[in-house]
């Protein structure tokens, strides 16, 4: 802490993302003002979910874990923080959810006005509750992510409003810290990595993440790992190498048509060897199922994109039983509760007899 500055000003602490990662990504002197304690997420060694799909060191970095429940806290912080340095007068983002969740709370927290542009419908329900609780301003277009991100560019270029989506570069810098946790974490980097590809954001911070541990000697070049990323079948215009104009999937968070990262994301997989694919509706569900019932991890249908596809490319022996494998979960369960299908129907109440209980539970 600097001296002179009176201790209510500061609300970062030492062990805060970006005053740990400091070296990498402030600038001399710079002064943070806002943290709500993002980062430093689980590496949960997934010995049961890796058995069922034949891998020894399967790992989830579960990004739900974060203030806001989804890994855009990474890069929201220090793009609003920025912001406030710039004087800004709002901040504007377009969002399938989490980011608007995202900049509403750290906008909050900054004391400034964030508008959203949604697209109509689809929007999960948690993520709306949070950006109207945080007092958002939100626009709903009759239109989709695309057209939303359009609208948001404008807006920017007029100076109305720091647009904060992953345009933004402070964004993708701040999500570099993604992938330093993940190496400072397992002492090294893993074999591959797989992550859930939308608007492209986090597949090319990752990957810019690794590139920079090299260069800055914590890793070897050939320790750089594989990138593995996965697009729904419905919205995969990265595996289908064109924009896909009504991009359809169970998967809010990544029903993205053309991808604003898109050349960050196929260099990712390039450069690193690794593949970008596509997996189905009932793959990312039935997966989704998987993560909690064998892990007690509650990730977002999204987030179960990576380990659908890392579930296949083992299957395939694409990738083998002793390499060790990191999917990023992106977000937190509880943001898309529909999604959560009710198997076991309605509950009828029984009366609350011990007996009728115990015939109840099968007992
Ligand atoms: C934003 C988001 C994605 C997609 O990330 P991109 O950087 O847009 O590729 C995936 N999952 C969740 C939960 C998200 O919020």
């Amino acid at each position: 802490m600097r001296a002179g500055l009176p201790a209510y000003t500061r609300r970062v602490k030492s062990q805060d993302l970006l005053e740990r990662y400091r070296d990498l990504l402030a600038d001399a002197g710079e002064r943070f003002a806002i943290s709500l304690g993002e980062g430093g997420t689980p590496l949960v060694h997934a010995r049961r979910l890796g058995d069922e799909m034949g891998l020894r060191s399967l790992h989830l970095k579960f990004e739900g874990m974060n203030p806001t429940g989804s890994f855009k806290d990474r890069g929201m912080v220090l793009a609003v923080n920025r912001a406030v340095s710039a004087g800004a007068r709002a901040v504007v983002c377009a969002s399938t959810g989490n980011t608007s969740a995202s900049a509403a709370a750290y906008a909050a927290a900054a004391g400034l006005p964030c508008h959203v542009i949604l697209p109509a419908g689809r929007v999960a329900r948690g993520k709306l509750a949070q950006a109207l609780a945080a007092g958002a301003r939100l626009v709903m277009i009759d239109g989709n992510f695309d057209e939303a991100l359009t609208a948001v560019r404008r807006l920017g270029e007029e100076g109305a409003a720091v647009v904060v989506n992953s345009i933004n570069p402070h964004r993708l810098a701040g999500q570099q810290t993604g992938a330093w946790e993940v190496v400072d974490t397992l002492g090294r980097a893993p074999h591959a990595l797989a992550l859930p590809v939308g608007n492209a954001g986090n597949i090319t911070a990752y990957w810019r993440g690794f590139r920079r541990y090299a260069e800055e000697g914590r890793l070897t070049a050939d320790e750089l790992p594989r990138m593995l990323g996965f697009q729904a079948e419905g919205a995969a215009p990265i595996v289908l190498g064109r924009p896909v104009e009504s991009p359809e999937t169970v998967a809010t968070a990544i029903r993205i048509g053309n991808p604003a990262s898109w050349v960050g994301a196929t260099t990712a997989r390039d450069e690193s060897g690794g593949v970008i694919e596509t997996v189905t509706d009932e793959e990312i569900l039935d997966t989704q199922r998987m993560i909690i019932q064998l892990e007690g991890v509650f990730c977002e249908p999204a987030s179960a994109a990576a380990v659908a596809g890392v579930r296949r490319l083992a299957a395939e022996r694409r990738i083998g039983p002793d390499e060790v494998v990191v999917c990023v979960l992106t977000g937190h369960g509880l943001k898309d509760p529909d999604a959560v299908q009710a198997d076991e129907g309605t509950l009828t109440p029984i009366p609350p007899e011990l007996g009728a209980i115990r015939e109840a539970m099968e007992l």
